[in-house]
């Protein structure tokens, strides 16, 4: 089995083969994943709050309606 003997891990960035212990290939890539999973949050935030307005638009009128 040689699988055993090359244990490595990826890179969560850049997928670089790395050491088993390390999360990132350097600090710059650490930096740039950050940045990625900043921005992918706030896109997630933003398509939560639009879908909650298009929920308030959709559910108000049956509110109002008589
Ligand atoms: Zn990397």
């Amino acid at each position: 089995m040689a699988e055993k003997l090359l244990q490595h891990k990826h890179c969560r960035n850049c997928n670089k083969a790395i050491l088993p212990d390390l999360k990132f290939c350097d600090d710059k890539c650490e930096g740039e994943h950050k940045e990625m999973m900043r921005k992918k949050r706030n896109q997630l935030l933003l398509l939560m709050v639009f879908a909650i307005i298009l929920m308030l638009i959709t559910v108000i009128p049956v509110y109002f309606s008589p």
